[in-house]
């Protein structure tokens, strides 16, 4: 298949091999000709502009930008994708934003004739190598049976989360849970150790009993709890703290708007962002057990 990719950063490019090992033939788009240099290596065929993807006679294009601002840009813009695709060419946005904006772009795609799909992803980095992402897609569900084998080359789990901005309701929804229950892990491992118990102990006893969750078991913030976590190496790698804190925003804000209580949501929100103001953003987030103890 000839297929459109926009965005080749951290999770875009990694994605984009993917598709090429698996022998769709690409027509990509970035910024920066660090990240376009990688696909062309790979066979890709280098592009100067959204534009120029729009009108490659592809049938699918997809994106992986940082946020909604890119997002709007790249698609709405005047030499962007809208302006110039061809009618029915499938537009998938894997970039995590927020669910209104999703809407936006994907009512104004269909209004022109193209089906569009949002399609934000779990799994990080590691995930977008390996090929075995969550996809999480919002859109109809003939366009989302199209995406499937595109999808399907990229991640293990596609989840159709019903109609448009629902993949980004489920991203959202998923990682408001992971930073509160973050903090909330932090804030026992520290009382323990600081109360006498040795931390792998207790992360033992954590993750055989009713507080066990992804943070205590497959990311404890405690250094030394895990060979492989981020918090055995300093807190470097993963997932961004300033990351965690643009997702946590993106929650505040959806839930803003529909007047629905995000009580612990927003209160992490605001530990991050005072995490964030420490010069702390660049640590994967369980560094946020700082806050608690001062050594680590
Ligand atoms: P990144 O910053 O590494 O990559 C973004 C890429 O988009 C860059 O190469 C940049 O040059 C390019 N770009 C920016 N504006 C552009 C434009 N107007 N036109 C063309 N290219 C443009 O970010 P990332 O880590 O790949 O994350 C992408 C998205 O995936 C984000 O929304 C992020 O929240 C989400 N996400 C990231 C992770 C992760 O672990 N990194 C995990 C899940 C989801």
């Amino acid at each position: 298949m000839n297929i459109g990719f926009i965005g080749l950063g951290n999770m875009g490019g990694p994605m984009a091999l993917n598709l090429a090992k698996a022998g769709h033939r690409l027509h990509v788009f970035d910024l920066s000709q660090l990240a376009v240099a990688q696909l062309v290596e790979a066979g890709a065929r280098s592009l100067d502009s959204p534009a120029a993807v729009a009108r490659a006679g592809v049938e699918v294009i997809i994106s992986m930008l940082p946020a909604a601002q890119h997002v709007k840009s790249v698609y709405l813009g005047e030499d962007g994708l809208l302006a110039n695709v061809p009618k029915g060419v499938l537009l998938i946005d894997s970039s995590t934003i927020d669910p209104h904006s999703a809407r936006e772009v994907a009512a104004a795609a269909s209004k022109q004739g193209n089906p569009m799909l949002d399609a934000p992803v779990s799994g990080g980095t590691g995930g977008a190598a390996a090929g075995t992402l969550t996809f999480m897609v919002g859109g109809a569900a003939a366009d989302f049976d199209r995406a499937h084998p595109v999808l399907s080359a990229m991640g293990r789990n596609i989840v159709h989360c019903g109609d448009s901005g629902n993949g980004q309701v489920a991203k959202v929804a998923n990682n408001m849970l992971l930073g509160i229950s973050m903090i909330g892990v932090a804030e026992a491992m520290s009382l323990g150790v600081s109360l006498g118990m040795d931390a792998k102990t207790l992360a033992g006893i954590l993750n055989t009993s009713s507080g066990r969750c992804w943070s205590s078991e497959i990311n404890n913030p405690y250094p030394g709890v895990l060979e492989n976590a981020p918090a055995s190496r300093g807190y470097s790698g993963g997932f961004g703290s300033d990351l965690m804190l643009k997702d946590l925003g993106l929650a505040t804000e959806a839930a803003k708007q529909i007047r629905q209580p995000v009580i612990l949501g927003a209160l992490a929100q605001q530990l991050y962002q005072s995490f964030s103001l420490q010069g702390h953003g660049g640590l994967d987030f369980s560094a946020i057990i700082k806050l608690y103890q001062k050594d680590l």
